[in-house]
């Protein structure tokens, strides 16, 4: 396998600014319940994955649990609304740019990586998470970090980094199942209609540690790229963007950040990498 291995030590950082915009307007039109208001009352759409453990997942009791959770509930209670006046929706990755574009919902925490392309449709509080592209297969597999994956069966989710890593990059000329979302990608990974999973570690790992998944898959830990994750604002909204970075500013430096990586990745065994700092992209 010919990949340029990343790794965050290695890694050049760039300080971008990502409030000033030209094209910044002074809000905008937004109905009410997308949260155009400071509260009281008002409710906010909120954009989340419904189907990945650990970061964004919809329980079957309603309720909704994960680190981008988390994180896109203290951003909200800083924004003026609490717990019980944020509406989620899912927004799967090719859908984002267009639910922002819409004002579906007032931002999406959905590990939703920060790039130049996704950069002239939308724009990018944070980071506030970096993650890497890996691969998860079967515990009884012969794929390792050396392997050629051209030829193998590899599945992934349309739109996302990863299956544009795959095609570019990564292994052109691998059969690339590309799915809705990562839950059926574990699907055929499981029954052997795939030989590997490939999107962000954070991601696969909270996959892997699921109660009907336990010791089937196993994580190999390759750092094929940097994913910085950061939460989509519709285009010239500086106003929201600006108060979402004071929120992830202030949701690592009281600790909630921390409890956040703690209470989501803890039980996976993902270990993440530090908080990054706003507006710091890891290339
Ligand atoms: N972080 C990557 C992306 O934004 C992969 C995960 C996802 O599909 O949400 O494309």
């Amino acid at each position: 396998m010919k990949v340029r291995k990343v790794t965050a030590a290695a890694a050049t950082a760039l300080v971008l600014s990502l409030t000033a915009t030209a094209c910044g307007g002074d809000g905008d039109s937004d109905s009410a319940d997308t949260g155009s208001g400071s509260g009281g009352g008002d409710k906010i759409k909120v954009g989340i994955k419904y189907d990945q453990p650990g970061l964004g997942l919809k329980e079957p009791d309603g309720s909704f649990s994960g680190f981008d959770v988390d994180v896109a509930t203290y951003v909200a209670k800083q924004l003026g609304y609490d717990a019980d006046q944020i509406e989620f929706v899912e927004t799967k990755t090719p859908d984002r740019e267009n639910a922002l574009k819409r004002g579906d919902v007032k931002f999406i925490a959905a590990t939703y990586s920060i790039n130049d392309e996704r950069k002239k449709a939308v724009d990018f509080a944070g980071p506030y998470l970096l993650a890497h592209q890996d691969l998860l297969v079967k515990a009884d597999s012969d794929i390792t970090e050396g392997t050629d994956l051209n030829g193998k069966n590899l599945c992934s989710v349309t739109g996302s980094t990863s299956a544009q890593n795959v095609k570019e990059e990564i292994a052109p000329k691998a059969n690339l199942k590309q799915n809705s979302s990562y839950s059926e990608c574990i699907s055929a990974l499981q029954s052997g209609a795939v030989d590997a999973l490939t999107t962000d570690d954070s991601i696969l790992a909270g996959f892997a540690a699921q109660e009907q998944y336990k010791g089937q898959f196993k994580l190999l830990g390759l750092k094929l790229s940097n994913e910085n994750y950061g939460i989509g604002v519709k285009k010239g909204d500086t106003e929201t963007l600006n108060k979402i970075n004071t929120a992830l500013e202030k949701m690592v430096s009281d600790g909630a950040w921390e409890k956040a990586v703690t209470d989501n990745f803890g039980p996976a065994n993902y270990k993440n990498e530090p908080a990054p700092k706003i507006g710091n992209i890891v290339k």
